[in-house]
C-alpha cells in the first residue's frame, strides 16, 4: 500500500521509500523513515499537497511523492512484529514476511552478460540462456526466500544503454520508471568492462540503489588480467561483487550485498556524478535548475538524469516530460545549449556525452584494471579464423547443419522405434482386455491413435534442440549471423535475421520472439513473416510418417528438399516484401562476436529437459484434447445398419474390390456401415465440404480434416490421421495404414504423388495458432497475422498443386 492511499485519520507504518537517491534522502530528512508511524490528516481527492502527521509534527507531501512511500497498515505491522519476535526468521514463509523485508530486484545489463543464468541460479527457474544477444524478451519474475527476506527478482532484456533506441531499451527504461525496483543488480562482464560500464554510468546518473555483479569472473581470471574491484566499486560508489553465474559461485555474497544496500548499511554506497565536460556540466546544471523549480517534477528519476537525457534528445524522455507546463521553456534551454556544444565540438551532443562517459570509464579502469595476456581471446581468434573464413565458413556451417539433421533423424530413429513398440504393445493390451464400447474406442482410436502417433517423436525433437542449444550457448550462432550477412543482404535482410531463422527449425514461436534483436523495424517484420517457412520440429512427425510410408529409400533427399523448399519460400517472400511492401531499410548491421564459451552440461541438460517437459505437456494438453475432439466429431452421430440408405450401399458395393466382396455378406455390411458412419459424422461433413478445394491434389476428406485440425498445432495433423484411419488390427502402424488400400474403394489414403503434395502443403500452409499469436504480438498488428494466414495458405496450395502434377508424371 502506498502512503497516498491512506485515508484521513488512518495510521500506517513506513516500510519503504522508492524514488531516486536524492528524493529518498530528502523525505527521510523530513522524518519519513522506515518503521515510523505516519497518520494522514487531510487528503481530499483533488487536493495537492496532502498533510501528514509524523511523531508530533505535521508535514505536507505532494501526491506524486506520497505515491513513492510504501506503508503497511498499523495492525498488520504489529502482527508481523510479534511473529518476528517469536519465530526464527530463517523459515518464515511469504505470508508472514514483514513488508519492509520484501526486496524487489531488477537485473539489468548488456545482452549476453549472464543475467538469465544469474536469474536461474537465484530463483531456480529454467529460463533460456544463450550466447548471443536478445535471448530474453520481456520480463521474467522469480522469488527467493533468503535470510528472512523475500527477494522478488526480475530478469530484464539486455541493453547497452537506456535510451529509446531499441524496443528492449525502451522496455527496460519504462520498467524502471513504472515498477521502481528497490535494488538494481547491474550485471557486467568482468573481462569486458569498458563497454559494459557504459550502462552503469547511466544507472549511476539515475541515482538508484544498485549493486554491480561482476560476472564471468572465471574468464577474467583465466585471461590473467587483474582487477581491483573493491577499489573500482568505491570509486563508482556502487559495491561490486564477483560472480560466476553459470556455477553459482559468489551469488550468496551478491545477495548479501543486495540486502546490505537495501538496508542502507553498505559502506561503499554513495552517489557520485559521472563528470562530463565543463560545458556539458554547465548545460546540465542550467536545465536542472529550471526543472527543479517545477514542483511537479517526477521523483521517479533524478533531475540530473532527466537533464542528460533531454540534452541527448531522447524521444521517450521528451514525451514523458511534454505534459509539464514549462516543457517548452526547458526544450528551448536545451536547444540553446546543445547548439552551443555542437558548435564548439563539431559533434552532436549524443556522441560528445558518450565519449565523455567512455573517458570516465577508461580513467576508472586505468587505476584498477590490468589487462594481462589475452589467452581466451586467442582461442576465439583461432576458431574464428576458420569459422568465419571466406572459404571455410560456409562449408563448416552446412556441415554442422547436415550433422544436426542427420543426428535428428538417424540417431533419433532408434529410440523412436522403442517408443513405437511400446505404444503398439499398449494398444494390443487394451484391445485384448477391455470390454467393447465407446470408451474403448475413445481410448484406442482417440487417445492412443492420436497422442501415441506423435509422442514417438520426442527423441528426434530433443536431439534437434540439443544442437540448436549448443550453437546458441557456444557463441557459434553469432558467427553464423556474421557469415550469412552478405547472403542475407541479397534477401534485403541482415545477418542478424539469420538467428531467428535457424531457431525456427526448433519452434517458430520463440524464434519469432527473438527477432527483437533486429533494430530495423522493416527487417524485423520481414523476418517475423518468413519465419513460419522454416520447417519447425512440429512438422517432423508428419515428414517422418509419410516419408517412412512412401519413400523409405529416398528419405534423406525428401527431407533436405522440404527444408530447402521452406528456405526458398522464405527467400522469395522476403524479396517480394522488400520490393512491394517495405521499400526502405532503416538501420545498418551491427553485430558483435562474443568470445566462445563451452556450454555447461548442466545448462544443456536443463534446456533439453525444459523442451521435453514442454513437449510432454503439449501432448497431454492440446494434442490430447484435439485428438479427443477429432475422435468425437468423427464418432458421432452414431448410425445403425437400418439407417444406411440402399443407394449408398449399392454404390459402395459397386466400387468395392473383388477381394472384399469375397469376404462374405457380413463383412461387407460392416464395412459399408463403417464407411457411412465416418462420412456422415460431423467431421465427415466438414471434411467433404473442403473437397472442391482439395480434390485437385487427390486429398480425401480425412486428409483435409487433418490439415484443418493442424491449424491448432502441426502435430495434430498426425494425430488426426491416426484417429481417422483406423486399421483392422489395433497394433498396426499408422504408416502402414496410410498405404493400405481401403477395402471399400480399393484406393489407399495417399499415393506417392499426393503424399508429396501433402508434405509440401504441410510445410507451407497456415502457421499454427501459437505462431500467429506471436506474429501479431511482435509486429503489434493483426494485419500481419492475417497476411501470414492468407499468403502462406495460398502459397501452400499453389506449390502443392504443382508438386502433385509434376510428381504424377513420374509415379
Ligand atoms: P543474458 O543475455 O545476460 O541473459 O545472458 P545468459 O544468461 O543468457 O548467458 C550468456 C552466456 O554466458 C551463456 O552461454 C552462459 O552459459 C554464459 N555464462 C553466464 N555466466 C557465466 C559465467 O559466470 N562464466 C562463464 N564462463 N560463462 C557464463
Ligand atoms: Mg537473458
Amino acid at each position: 500500500m502506498r502512503l497516498s492511499e491512506l485515508q484521513p485519520g488512518e495510521t500506517g507504518v513506513i516500510t519503504k521509500i522508492l524514488g531516486h537517491g536524492a528524493f529518498r534522502k530528502r523525505v527521510m530528512e523530513m522524518g519519513f523513515v522506515k518503521g515510523r508511524e505516519v497518520k494522514t490528516i487531510l487528503n481530499a481527492p483533488l487536493q495537492d499537497p496532502v498533510k501528514y502527521s509524523l511523531l508530533d509534527y505535521e508535514v505536507s507531501l505532494r501526491r506524486a511523492e506520497a505515491n513513492l512511500i510504501e506503508i503497511s497498515p498499523l495492525d498488520e505491522w504489529r502482527r508481523h512484529d510479534e511473529i518476528e519476535e517469536q519465530a526464527p526468521r530463517e523459515d518464515s514463509d511469504s505470508s508472514s514476511i514483514r513488508k519492509d523485508r520484501i526486496i524487489n530486484i531488477a537485473l539489468i545489463g548488456n545482452p549476453n552478460c549472464g543475467k538469465t543464468s544469474l536469474f536461474n541460479m537465484v530463483s531456480g527457474a529454467h529460463e533460456r540462456v544463450g550466447n548471443y544477444a536478445g535471448v530474453t524478451v520481456g520480463a521474467k519474475e522469480g522469488v527467493l526466500h533468503y535470510k528472512g527476506y523475500r527477494l522478488n527478482i526480475v530478469d530484464l532484456p539486455g541493453t547497452y544503454s537506456l535510451s529509446a533506441y531499441s524496443p528492449e531499451e525502451l522496455y527496460v527504461m519504462r520498467y524502471l520508471r513504472e515498477e521502481m525496483p528497490d535494488v538494481i543488480i547491474n550485471t557486467v562482464v568482468a573481462s569486458n568492462l569498458e563497454r559494459n560500464l557504459y550502462l552503469t554510468t547511466e544507472l549511476i546518473d539515475m541515482n538508484r540503489s544498485m549493486v554491480i555483479c561482476l560476472n564471468m569472473y572465471d574468464e577474467l581470471e583465466k585471461s590473467h588480467a587483474t582487477l581491483d574491484h573493491e577499489h573500482l566499486g568505491k570509486m563508482l560508489g556502487v559495491p561490486m561483487v564477483p560472480t560466476i553465474a553459470s556455477t553459482g559461485w559468489g551469488v550468496n555474497k551478491l545477495l548479501d550485498t543486495v540486502i546490505q544496500v537495501y538496508e542502507m548499511k553498505n559502506p561503499d554506497t554513495r552517489h557520485i556524478h559521472v563528470q562530463l565536460r565543463p560545458d556539458i556540466e554547465q548545460a546540465i546544471t542550467a536545465i536542472n535548475g529550471a526543472m527543479k523549480a517545477d514542483p511537479k517534477l517526477t521523483p521517479r528519476f533524478s533531475p540530473r538524469y532527466l537533464a542528460i537525457k533531454l540534452l541527448e534528445g531522447d524521444p521517450e524522455m521528451e514525451r514523458m516530460l511534454s505534459d509539464f507546463d514549462n516543457y517548452h521553456e526547458w526544450i528551448a534551454l536545451r536547444d540553446k545549449w546543445s547548439e552551443k556544444i555542437e558548435k564548439d565540438t563539431g559533434e552532436d551532443v549524443v556522441s560528445v556525452i558518450s565519449s565523455e562517459k567512455y573517458g570516465f570509464i577508461q580513467g576508472a579502469l586505468a587505476e584498477t584494471y590490468n589487462p594481462g595476456r589475452h589467452n581466451e581471446e586467442k582461442t576465439t581468434k583461432i576458431i574464428d579464423a576458420f569459422v568465419t573464413n571466406k572459404l571455410f565458413g560456409f562449408p563448416i556451417f552446412l556441415l554442422i547443419m547436415w550433422l544436426m539433421f542427420w543426428a535428428t533423424f538417424q540417431i533419433g530413429s532408434y529410440p523412436m522405434e522403442w517408443i513405437e513398440s511400446l505404444v503398439s504393445w499398449i494398444s494390443t493390451i487394451i484391445g485384448r482386455w477391455m470390454p467393447e464400447g465407446p470408451f474403448k474406442d475413445l481410448l484406442l482410436d482417440g487417445v492412443i491413435g492420436g497422442v501415441g502417433g506423435v509422442i514417438v517423436f520426442l527423441p528426434n525433437i530433443l536431439i534437434l534442440y540439443a544442437f540448436i542449444s549448443f550453437m546458441e550457448d557456444s557463441g557459434y550462432m553469432a558467427r553464423v549471423a556474421f557469415i550469412m550477412d552478405k547472403l542475407m543482404h541479397k534477401m534485403g535482410l541482415h545477418g542478424k535475421s539469420f538467428i531467428p531463422l535457424v531457431m525456427g527449425f526448433g519452434c517458430n514461436v520463440p524464434a519469432i520472439m527473438s527477432t527483437r534483436i533486429i533494430e530495423s523495424t522493416s527487417s524485423r517484420i520481414i523476418t517475423v513473416l518468413i519465419n513460419p517457412f522454416m520447417s519447425c520440429s512440429a512438422r517432423i512427425p508428419i515428414y517422418v510418417l509419410l516419408v517412412g510410408a512412401f519413400f523409405p529409400q529416398h528419405g534423406a533427399w525428401i527431407f533436405v528438399g522440404l527444408y530447402l523448399l521452406g528456405i526458398l519460400a522464405a527467400v522469395l517472400t522476403s524479396r517480394l516484401l522488400r520490393k512491394f511492401w517495405f521499400k526502405e531499410d532503416e538501420t545498418p548491421f551491427v553485430m558483435e562476436l562474443p568470445p566462445y564459451r563451452i556450454p555447461t552440461a548442466k545448462a544443456t541438460v536443463r534446456n533439453m529437459w525444459t523442451k521435453a517437459e514442454q513437449y510432454l505437456k503439449k501432448m497431454g494438453g492440446l494434442i490430447l484434447v484435439a485428438s479427443i475432439i477429432i475422435w468425437a466429431l468423427s464418432y458421432f452421430p452414431r448410425y445403425d445398419a437400418a439407417q444406411v440408405p440402399e443407394t449408398f450401399r449399392t454404390e459402395a458395393v459397386a466400387d468395392m474390390p473383388a477381394a472384399t466382396v469375397a469376404e462374405g455378406q457380413e463383412a461387407v455390411d460392416n464395412l459399408v456401415l463403417n464407411e457411412y458412419q465416418q462420412q456422415h459424422s460431423i467431421l465427415g461433413y466438414i471434411g467433404r465440404a473442403l473437397d472442391p478445394v482439395m480434390e485437385p491434389m487427390r486429398f480425401g476428406w480425412q486428409v483435409s480434416c487433418s490439415l484443418l485440425a493442424g491449424c491448432a498445432a502441426k502435430e495434430v495433423v498426425v494425430s488426426t490421421l491416426g484417429v481417422l484411419y483406423v486399421g483392422d488390427d489395433d497394433a498396426e502402424l499408422l504408416s502402414e495404414r496410410l498405404k493400405t488400400p481401403s477395402k471399400i474403394t480399393g484406393e489407399a489414403p495417399f499415393t506417392h504423388a499426393s503424399a508429396l503434395a501433402f508434405l509440401v502443403f504441410v510445410l507451407l500452409y497456415f502457421p499454427c495458432i501459437a505462431s500467429i499469436t506471436a506474429i501479431i504480438r511482435e509486429t503489434g498488428s493483426w494485419k500481419y497475422g492475417a497476411f501470414s494466414i492468407v499468403y502462406n495458405t495460398a502459397l501452400a496450395w499453389i506449390a502443392s498443386f504443382m508438386t502433385f502434377h509434376i510428381a504424377s508424371l513420374f509415379y
